[in-house]
């Protein structure tokens, strides 16, 4: 049985809103003790009017955020929202005497092409031996390491690749001071030197130019200068205002010089910060430890970090157990710009998180609550997305009155008839509404506008890319393939019917790229393979993609490595493949391989 309706006769009518609002600034998570604080108010006139919304509150609830500023409003309040990050800053800031700033040591990210030597460079500074013992010669995570000069220091970061630089500021941390882009002697200006020169111009990181390899017989300091020149680099020997320092990794030459150089750039930058407040800075990496647990790698940017700090990383809460340097060695404090290994994390943050040390442990506690209880709403949403083998019920339900869709056909004829046979559905049940069609492959921007309308896609003889595959997993977006219109019509039919079990589900194996073709006589056209993903097996049904649009579904007819039949190829391996009755197979095509099973859908 419902419970009675609270009394709302007892609570007197909302005041009307006075004319003039003050301002102040509330977090996300406020609860109703914070909020009578900030206005000055009795914790009791906020209560009452929550419960005139019926809504029954303890003083240290966290709030929703909306609800929150209607009852400001109602007080004769504007409240902004920020985040518990910027409100802390925004406190230090007005705490903070202009004698507190002291210089603090650039923040550097080595940036290049890949093999110009970005590793060897930060090796050649540390002295250690990192490029010789790493996998695979690949850079495998965001390390930082911290050197001292005579006496002022720099902090390195090792980022693997431009996307993670470039993730962290779209994560809104700002952490770089200065980049140091390698570029080598012999090889010049390469695609990946002008990502890095866009991403770090697109940051407004002032650069430092390390030209490399010096040592090789192939290096033409002028062929590199001319190539940056036309990057918009222009040197300070032509004229420019570049710092350029030719230099040899290996040889361990110039690296003096280059470090002079980025300590100047630096103090034009005038780098400063507090360190007496309390420490915040962000999380640059992250991850489970077998032994220690979760680990972090914390940069931090202001104030000074201390053994048993409560702290806040995104919806991570924990306090500082033990501290390490860069050399693995225990610290008990680590100041601005200081890079160090924390443990004592209740979980693992990503990179990129804010990192805020608090006076309380109950707060940050309280905000990593909030945060989390976040974070599994947004999971629940992605859960309850439209898929085709849930749609009767959520029909049913009324969860769903139309069913939205994108259309994506090999060509722009199948387009129209798709999008024909579709609009020719009975549509008593639910209104089929197509919000996008077009001809191609299935891309991520098919799989965002999905994702944002819960719309399901629907791809006829075409696949996904993998990179929307990869997508469309991760935001639980449906994408429904077949290659007959028929059968595209009936799925959906048969969905609004509830009668989509069991069904026949497609299971992928892997995939191969056509590297070469033979024409074998009597037998037709062999591919010769690469498989780049998965395994392709003798049993397996295929389909052959060419920009992802299938121009064959069959079967295998032969497999192949080297000159012995096999019964599978697994990923990494070359093989020869013939098709069953097709022999127009051409270079850069790509053979996709999957089963066909039998499941029962429930009807949840
Ligand atoms: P990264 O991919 O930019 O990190 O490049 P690495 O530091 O892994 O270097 C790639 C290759 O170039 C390695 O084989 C290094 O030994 C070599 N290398 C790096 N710096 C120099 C240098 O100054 N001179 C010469 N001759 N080889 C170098
Ligand atoms: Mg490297």
């Amino acid at each position: 049985m419902a419970p009675p309706p609270a009394p709302r006769a007892a609570i007197p009518p909302p005041p009307p809103v006075p004319d003039v609002l003050q301002e102040i600034t509330i977090t996300e998570g406020v609860t109703i003790k914070e909020l009578s604080e900030k206005m000055d108010r009795k914790a009791k006139d906020i209560i009452t009017r929550l419960i005139g919304r019926g809504i029954l509150s303890t003083i240290n609830q966290p709030l929703d955020i909306t609800m929150a500023r209607e009852v400001c409003r109602e007080l004769g309040f504007d409240a902004r929202v920020i985040s518990f990050e910027e409100e802390v800053s925004l406190e230090q800031t007005k705490e903070a005497q202009p004698g507190d700033l002291r210089p603090r040591d650039p923040v550097v990210t080595i940036m290049g092409h890949v093999d110009h030597g970005k590793t060897s460079l930060l090796d050649a500074i540390r002295e250690s031996n990192i490029a010789a013992g790493e996998a695979g010669g690949i850079t495998q995570h965001i390390g930082a390491y911290h050197i001292r000069r005579t006496e002022r220091g720099i902090t390195f970061i090792d980022t693997p690749g431009h996307e993670a630089f470039t993730m962290m500021r779209a994560r809104g941390a700002r952490v770089t001071d200065i980049v140091v882009l390698v570029v080598a002697a012999d090889d010049g200006v390469m695609p990946q030197t002008i990502e890095a020169v866009h991403h770090a111009r697109a940051a407004g990181v002032p650069m430092v130019v390390a030209i490399n390899k010096m040592d090789k017989p192939g290096a033409n300091l002028d062929r590199v200068k001319k190539q940056l020149s036309d990057q918009g680099l222009l040197v300070e020997d032509w004229g420019g205002d570049v710092v350029a320092v030719p230099i040899s990794a290996k040889q361990k030459k110039g690296i003096p010089e280059l470090l002079e150089m980025i300590l100047l750039v630096a103090d034009i930058g005038e780098l400063k910060a507090d360190p007496s407040s309390l420490a915040s800075g962000v999380v640059l990496d992250a991850r489970l430890d077998r032994s220690r647990g979760p680990v972090a790698t914390v940069l931090v940017q202001r104030g000074t970090l201390r053994i048993g700090d409560p702290f806040i990383a995104g919806a991570i809460h924990g306090k500082v157990r033990a501290m390490f340097d860069d050399l693995g060695h225990r610290a008990r404090a680590a100041g601005p710009s200081i890079p160090v290994e924390v443990l004592g994390l209740e979980g693992v943050p990503e990179a990129g998180n804010p990192f805020q040390v608090l006076e309380d442990e109950w707060k940050v506690r309280q905000i990593g609550a909030f945060r989390q209880q976040k974070l599994r709403q947004e999971a629940m949403a992605k859960s309850s997305r439209l898929t085709l083998d849930h749609l009767y019920q959520q029909i049913k339900e009324g969860m769903v009155k139309e069913l939205p869709l994108v259309v994506k056909a090999d060509v722009q004829g199948s387009v129209e008839a798709l999008s024909k046979s579709l609009n020719d559905l009975p549509s008593d049940k639910v209104k089929i509404r197509t919000i996008h069609a077009g001809s191609g492959a299935i891309t991520e921007t098919d799989v965002h506008l999905a994702s944002a309308s819960n719309a399901i896609i629907i791809g006829y003889n075409v696949r996904p890319e993998r990179s929307a595959q990869e997508l469309a997993e991760k935001e639980k977006v449906d994408i429904r393939l077949h290659s007959v219109i028929y059968d595209i019509t009936n799925e959906i039919k048969n969905a609004m019917l509830g009668l989509l079990d069991p069904e026949a589900k497609e299971v992928y194996l892997g995939r191969a790229d056509v590297r070469q073709v033979f024409k074998v006589p009597k037998i037709g056209a062999v591919a010769g393979c690469y498989v780049s993903d998965g395994k392709i097996t003798r049993s397996a049904e295929v389909r052959l993609l060419r920009d992802n649009v299938v121009v064959y579904t069959g079967k295998v007819a032969s497999l192949r490595r080297f000159k012995d039949d096999a019964s599978e190829v697994k990923s990494g391996y070359e093989c020869g493949i013939g098709l069953a009755n097709y022999n127009d197979v051409k270079v850069g095509d790509v053979i996709e391989a999957f089963r066909v099973e039998k499941v029962a859908v429930k009807n949840l």
